[in-house]
């Protein structure tokens, strides 16, 4: 007898990424669609048979997604915005027109709007409900799903986003926040019991209804909206043919906050984050107990890092969840989606002395497994169990020397050190005269597509097919290129274009002690866009200088200011894998000290302008507004004063971030300060420049005049357009022209004339100045 086990969600791009491939096959027209439609199946298909092998119990189906699971909901609940249904495309191109905007015969239209999903590095996309919006059950692609698996032999547990979860991330067709309505409320929970219903019909044991907004902080009402939505849909549960059984899956957090109304509405399983939420969760349980006939799904399995359970901690937080209730599956504590697909195939991680201590997708299965088996048995077999031999050894004694260089330096550190000289506004007045830039400067974020070629010469040199010397040519023929170019369109502050990087963390990783790397650990960031964090194994330091070569290379080539580009701390330490056995607090600073000595070096080869990326800095705070300062944002900030408090007064200091949602922090990320910040602010609404004037925010600002996730090409009226909407908020001598993010994922069709209508709009405003 063992206990059951539970998956939330599986990676779905498969091991080599087959989705991805035949996803962007068919946008560049050299495969139709029936072949994209054959590789979602026979993904599906293997991805269920291993965790049916893997001896899993509760197997998820319509965690599959073409691009996001966030869409299909959007799509399966009929909120499709006019625009998109009128282009009169097929299903499926109508799904990438929403996820990545459509420009061809049937007309032009942007994406919808794309955030990160709760604290990954996942992206959704936003639902879009306006007046003429009709929820209700429209789709079948949950119900397909599931058949299809039980054609297969396996009867699958469907997975859907709640309503709950669902509400609360859709947004008006401004951006705005929606107060549903009574008939909105109504409307929804209807399309919810009509999906039970049919999954009732159709057999189904369970449906995991994905709540993880509930880990998030409760405003008044959310809490009777929560409860109005599933009064109306608990019922649907019986239907015609059978009894299905509703689990409410939570994670990323806790719900200490409203486990008791859970309770009063009696659901059939509720799934607990006992990882990121473990003591709030624990608390809660022993507090609240559950409701009789409430199955827990513990989710003890993390679903975010990549490091081995530790069994024995595990087992511990097992123990102490039954003590409430006997009534307990093993599961993981949130999907799978965010970890890389399996470890096997890493040969270039020592297989006795480093893999045995990762865990992915397919290693988490065993996990459950091994832990539902030990989760049976008594104490005396636990003594003699083999496997919980084994992984206590992982866990005994130390895995890696401690650097004690890296320690003396950041026990050496002082108040100082945090605090860069003079105060902001006398800097922005020397870097006025320094670097005599016109109003309204031009620059872009950094990297410049990354075509074919760049990645081939990069393949090739990793493949020893070309030496280091031909490959370092061809990297400087692309940056004297891409500097004549931006100085034929007219860019105020140019950039080297970062041909030579792969990656924004990975490379900067592989120049610095204490980071492995893997092979093929892809991992979903947004649509068919996967990125492949490094792993931080021990102490962090710098092995040498990082970019120093080639932007100073790039500044020798023209007499303009060519801006540095690193990548910061925060960011650095966010999209990579973090260990666990130190505080994320000192993984930060001590990566912090090696960007410090990067940017220090460049100022030293003549770089002006440095721009110290923090585009994950948002993405990892605390989801609980409690959390916010003492969890995170006290040290991470003064992380990122550390790395550049000690250049010179003249050196202007830019940061980056992919989003806008910094309204409620804004104080805070005044208080890195920074000299410039660029952001996004195309795709999402323009509350922020309001937080940024109500602030009396210091920082020069950059906010995005156009989207750079969708290779729609803006006209210059429509920028144009643009820079009026931040003029009105903004004080024009503090604000920088540039577009939402880095370039490298678009084609230079697109990228030239996007750039060339920008620098034409900041021209033409500036003359109205
Ligand atoms: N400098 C980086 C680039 O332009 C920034 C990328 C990012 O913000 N994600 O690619
Ligand atoms: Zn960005």
């Amino acid at each position: 007898m063992s206990t059951s086990t539970s998956v939330i969600g599986f990676p779905r791009i498969g091991a080599q990424r087959e989705l991805k491939k035949a996803i962007e096959g068919y946008w560049k027209g050299k495969l139709d669609l029936d072949s994209v439609r054959e590789t979602a199946r026979s993904l599906r298909s293997e991805h269920w048979n291993l965790q049916k092998e893997a001896g899993i119990d509760l197997i998820p189906s319509n965690d599959f997604s073409y691009y996001d699971q966030m869409l299909d909901t959007a799509i399966l609940l009929n909120v499709v915005p006019r625009r998109y249904a009128a282009l009169g495309l097929g299903p499926e191109d109508t799904l990438f027109a929403m996820g990545r905007g459509y420009q061809g015969d049937q007309g032009d239209v942007t994406a919808l709007p794309m955030k990160k999903w709760f604290t990954t590095n996942y992206h959704y996309l936003v639902p879009e409900i306006d007046a003429d919006t009709h929820v209700e059950l429209a789709g079948s692609k949950p119900f397909d799903e599931y058949q299809e698996a039980k054609d297969q032999g396996i009867a699958t547990k469907p997975v859907v986003i709640g309503p709950y979860t669902f509400l609360k991330l859709a947004r008006g067709p401004e951006g705005e926040r929606i107060e549903p309505g009574q008939d909105l409320v109504s409307a929804l929970s209807k399309a919810y019991a009509d999906i039970i219903r049919r999954f009732a019909d159709l057999g189904a044991d369970w449906v995991q209804l994905d709540e993880p907004y509930l880990v998030l902080d409760k405003e008044d009402g959310d809490l009777d909206l929560f409860r109005n939505l599933y009064r109306a849909i608990l019922p649907a549960r019986q239907g015609g043919e059978g009894y299905v059984r509703i689990l409410l899956q939570t994670y990323f957090g806790h719900v200490g906050d409203c486990l008791a109304c859970i309770n009063e509405l009696g659901f059939d399983g509720i799934g607990l984050d006992l990882v990121e939420g473990r003591d709030e969760n624990l608390a809660a349980l022993k507090e609240h107990g559950v409701k009789q006939g409430t199955t827990v799904f513990a989710g003890l399995v993390n679903g975010r890092n990549i490091w081995r359970n530790n069994y024995a901690v595990s087992l511990g937080i097992l123990d102490a969840v039954r003590q409430v209730t006997s009534d307990v599956v093993v599961s993981t504590a949130s999907s799978l989606l965010h970890v890389p697909f399996t470890v096997r195939n890493e040969e270039g991680l020592d297989a006795k002395t480093v893999r045995p201590h990762f865990a992915f997708a397919v290693e988490k299965l065993d996990e459950l497994h091994d832990l539902a088996i030990l989760a049976a048995v008594d104490d005396e077999e636990k003594k003699d169990s083999r496997v919980l031999a084994d992984n206590q050894r992982l866990f005994d004694g130390t895995r890696v020397e401690r650097d004690q260089a890296v320690s003396n330096r950041l026990d050496a550190l002082d108040e100082q050190d945090f605090v860069r000289q003079p105060a902001r506004a006398e800097r922005q007045r020397i870097q006025a005269e320094e670097l005599g830039l016109p109003d309204l400067p031009t620059t872009t974020i950094g990297s410049f597509p990354q075509t074919a070629e760049v990645r081939s010469y990069r393949a090739r040199l990793r493949k020893k097919e070309i030496s280091q010397e031909e490959y370092d040519g061809f990297i400087a023929s692309q940056i004297d290129q891409v500097i004549d170019h931006q100085e034929r369109i007219g860019l105020d502050v140019l950039v080297h274009g970062e041909f030579e990087r792969n990656d924004m963390v990975e490379y900067f990783g592989q120049n610095l002690n204490g980071y492995l790397f893997t092979k093929n650990a892809w991992v979903q960031s947004y649509g068919t866009r996967c990125v492949k964090p490094p792993i931080v194994w021990g102490d962090v330091s710098r092995a040498r200088p990082i970019t120093v070569r080639w932007s100073s290379y790039a500044q020798s080539r023209t007499k303009h200011v060519v801006k540095g580009m690193l990548t910061g701390p925060v960011t650095i330490l966010n999209w990579s894998w973090p260990r666990e056995d130190i505080t994320h607090e000192e993984q930060t600073r001590q990566l912090a000290l090696a960007i410090r000595d990067e940017v220090l070096d460049l100022e030293a080869a003549g770089i002006k302008v440095i721009q110290i990326d923090e585009a994950a800095l948002r993405e990892k705070l605390p989801l609980r507004r409690s959390d916010w300062h003492t969890g995170y944002l006290d040290w991470a900030v003064p992380a990122f004063r550390l790395v550049h408090s000690a250049v010179k007064p003249t050196t202007q200091i830019h940061t980056h971030m992919c989003y806008s949602e910094f309204n409620d922090i804004i104080k805070d990320i005044d208080a890195m300060d920074a000299d410039v910040i660029s952001f996004e602010a195309s795709r999402s609404d323009l509350t922020v420049l309001d937080a940024i004037q109500e602030a009396h925010f210091e920082t020069e600002a950059g906010p995005g005049v156009y989207d750079i996730h969708s290779p729609r090409i803006p006209s210059e009226e429509e920028i144009v357009e643009r820079i009026h909407a931040i003029l009105d908020k903004l004080d024009a001598r503090k604000v920088w022209i540039n577009p939402d993010c880095g370039l490298k994922t678009r084609g230079n069709e697109e990228t030239w004339p996007s750039l060339e209508h920008m620098v034409a709009a900041a021209k033409l405003v500036r003359e109205e100045l």
